[in-house]
């Protein structure tokens, strides 16, 4: 494990256990050879932080159990001081919906909406009134450098928009856990910063953000770094 330029946070009760993994082991079959075994992190408020590790060393499973979205073997996963893993299913997606932006791998969109209603799903599901996430939103697009129209469907976008768009939709709602799967996979060095810093504005703003990411750039630019 690699810790570094750690953040001294200017508020240290916020800081406590916002996302925080003790023991966590998991295997997707029982009684298999665990992916995660006995894996214990704290993520601090306001800093950024860079899982890293060969493919298939476990990084997405990771990012997965810290957004509640597999539950571990043994071990605890615990967002703002109360542990998820016992929660049942129901209080653990209204933890997902309350607290987290997830931009998944493969970024995840849904095909048969257009780029603007992907981005504003996860708002609307939370409650937040349209209009306003929709003027974030278009903000979002264009500090991303997306330029695509609003109304366009993820099947006639590339990759690299996708990516944004999917990051767009985790950021729109301010999350206070931001988990991202290699979301500068699919673009290039310039554009890479763009989303660093976007990250980066984001954990200033008082968020856990977590990066898996295969891009020495990207772990470069982060606060710490978790090699797996
Ligand atoms: P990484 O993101 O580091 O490339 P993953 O977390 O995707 O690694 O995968 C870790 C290991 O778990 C790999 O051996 C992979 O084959 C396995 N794995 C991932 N997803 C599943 C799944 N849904 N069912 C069974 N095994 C899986
Ligand atoms: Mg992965």
């Amino acid at each position: 494990m690699v810790w570094k330029r750690e953040h001294a946070c200017a508020c240290p009760a916020r800081n406590r256990d916002v996302l925080r993994a003790d023991n966590v082991t998991f295997s997707y079959h029982r009684g298999g050879a665990p992916v995660v075994a006995d894996w214990s992190a704290e993520f601090p408020v306001g800093s950024t932080t860079a899982l890293t590790g060969p493919s298939g060393r476990g990084k997405s499973t990771l990012l997965y159990l810290l957004g509640l979205m597999l539950r571990p073997d043994s071990g605890e996963i615990s967002i703002d001081g109360t542990p998820a893993s016992a929660l049942r299913d129901a209080a653990r997606a209204h933890l997902r919906a309350q607290k987290f932006g997830f931009v998944f791998q493969d970024a995840a969109l849904d095909t048969t909406r257009t780029v603007m209603d992907n981005i504003l799903e996860t708002a609307l599901y939370r409650g937040e009134r349209r209009n306003g996430v929709a003027v974030r939103g278009a903000e979002l697009l264009t500090r991303l450098g997306v330029d695509v129209p609003e109304d366009r469907k993820p099947g006639q976008i590339s990759g690299g928009q996708a990516q944004r768009i999917a990051l767009c939709r985790a950021l729109v709602s301010e999350p206070r856990i931001l988990l991202a799967d290699e979301p500068t996979g699919n673009l290039d060095a310039a554009t890479s910063a763009v989303v660093v810093d976007a990250l980066t504005d984001h954990a200033a703003s008082g968020a856990v953000v977590v990066i898996v990411t295969h891009s020495p750039a990207v772990a470069g630019a982060c606060d710490r770094r978790i090699d797996l």
